[in-house]
């Protein structure tokens, strides 16, 4: 599943599959590996095949039925034939007449009811679909582009709100890059639980609106909104070259998952700041969370942020938890204070007149929109040293190497310092507290980086 990088094993759900021919005659289906299956003699004859899904996992990257909704990833439901991905393919749901809404990011087929269609299988893959008794909040526009909440038992929140919260994100979100390439987009809340997965003009949200009154609560649902929705450019469109076309049966593996990751980590903070849904106080807490993750893991002296991107199918997302704890990390830590320490080198470097979010431009208006694909390590080195004018090779040795982050140089661009605080020690390391904090007197241009990135 393009979003989740572990090996999904979908065709392990699929039973009782048979095909028939037009005149109704069965033909022979054989298991030719894992998940492929074998239809003989049906070359340029229209054919039938059945097939169950078992649905047994409430997951965002797994689909789930029950008697109240069902969530369908379709990656984990239809087949496709090889080699012919690229066909236009239509889709159409029944479900009980109890059930009043279906959510899909897919394009519904005129004059016909509740039937989609998709150009090609990566689009048709690229909408998952929810049908139920679901909650539609009211929507908004941005730039004249309607943008739709529907949720599956999403709790009892304030509504208004929360959808005068999520038009700031958008607006604050889209605002970075400077285009809105999508007709619509719908956020697609598939109950409590954890996770979401980003996709071209929809997201799957894990989502629980009960207790978002709470301190605290309201901003962590929209850094991690923030987060899903920043992702329509960062991973779908502003994307590493490995990343498409999508291998089904292999997984694309990258070293660049620290941009796609950990800089959508950087702007989920940034977006809901900038949309004045935190205060100052909270975006600095928000990297001082990474920053106490990062140094106080042994593996950041074990494993690069290049490494810990290539590694994650086997390593799973956090670094390895398990076997082998301490010799891996987290591009979810390190990859936001990287991104911090570049952008403030840019900012820096251009006396705070280019920053990260141009080189996120550059990426989007070069390589989606005029060369139509994703961008190389050493093309994402070259774009952000385009737009700084200078070289960064010392910045990207955080990237490649394991080498030690001078968090103090780069913090002080802005204005900024790291107050430390030893606070414990295990048997292998001591436990540090750190913390970013503002400079007492800092310069003009030291204070103008600070406000223009916070978006003051
Ligand atoms: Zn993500």
């Amino acid at each position: 599943m393009p979003g989740y990088y572990q090996l999904m094993d979908y065709a392990k759900s699929v039973e009782n599959i048979s095909a028939k021919d037009e005149q109704g005659r069965s033909i022979a289906v054989e298991r030719s590996n894992d998940n492929t299956w074998l239809i003989a003699g049906i070359k340029n004859r229209s054919f039938f095949v059945k097939y169950t899904i078992r649905t047994n996992k409430q997951f965002v990257a797994n689909s789930y039925v029950d008697s109240a909704h069902a969530y369908i990833i379709p990656e984990n439901t239809f087949l496709y034939i090889e080699g012919h991905l690229d066909i236009p393919v239509s889709v159409s749901f029944s479900f009980s007449k109890l059930w009043k809404n279906i959510a899909t990011g897919l394009d519904p087929v005129a004059r016909k009811t509740n039937e989609f269609s998709a150009p090609d299988f990566d689009i048709l893959y690229d909408c998952p679909v929810l049908i139920g008794n679901l909650v539609e909040l009211p929507s908004f526009k941005v730039k004249g582009i309607e943008h739709r909440f529907i949720a599956y038992n999403p709790g009892n929140f304030d509504h208004i709100l929360f959808m005068k919260n999520l038009e700031r994100i958008v607006e604050a979100g889209a605002s970075i890059v400077g285009d809105i390439p999508y007709k619509q987009y719908t956020f697609i809340g598939i109950g409590p639980g954890r996770g979401g997965i980003e996709h071209l003009n929809n997201t799957t949200v894990s989502f629980d609106g009960n207790g978002l009154d709470k301190p605290g609560a309201m901003n962590r649902v929209m850094n991690f909104i923030a987060h899903e929705y920043f992702h329509h450019y960062n991973v779908k469109r502003i994307r590493p070259f490995e990343l498409g076309p999508f291998d089904y049966d292999n997984g694309n593996r990258t070293n660049l998952l620290w941009i796609s990751e950990g800089l959508t980590v950087y702007y989920e903070y940034l977006i809901v700041k900038r949309a004045g849904l935190a205060d100052a106080e909270t975006l600095l807490a928000d990297f001082n969370n990474n920053l106490n993750a990062v140094e106080n893991n042994p593996g950041r002296l074990y494993q690069s942020l290049q490494q810990a991107s290539y590694n994650t199918w086997s390593d799973g997302p956090f670094g390895t938890q398990g076997q082998e704890p301490g010799r891996s990390i987290s591009y979810y830590d390190k990859g936001p204070l990287v991104g911090l320490m570049l952008d403030l080198e840019i900012r820096n470097a251009t006396q705070n007149k280019r920053s990260l979010d141009n080189v996120m431009q550059l990426l989007y208006w070069k390589y989606y929109k005029k060369e139509q694909r994703g961008f190389t390590e050493a093309e994402f080195q070259a774009a952000c040293e385009q737009v700084a004018g200078i070289p960064l090779t010392a910045i990207f040795e955080y990237v490649y190497t394991t080498k030690e982050i001078d968090y103090t140089k780069y913090l002080a661009y802005a204005g900024l310092k790291i107050e430390k605080q030893n606070t414990g020690s295990t048997e292998k390391t001591t436990i540090q507290k750190l913390k970013i904090t503002r400079m007492e007197n800092p310069t003009a241009l030291q204070t103008a980086i600070l406000r223009s990135w916070m978006g003051e």
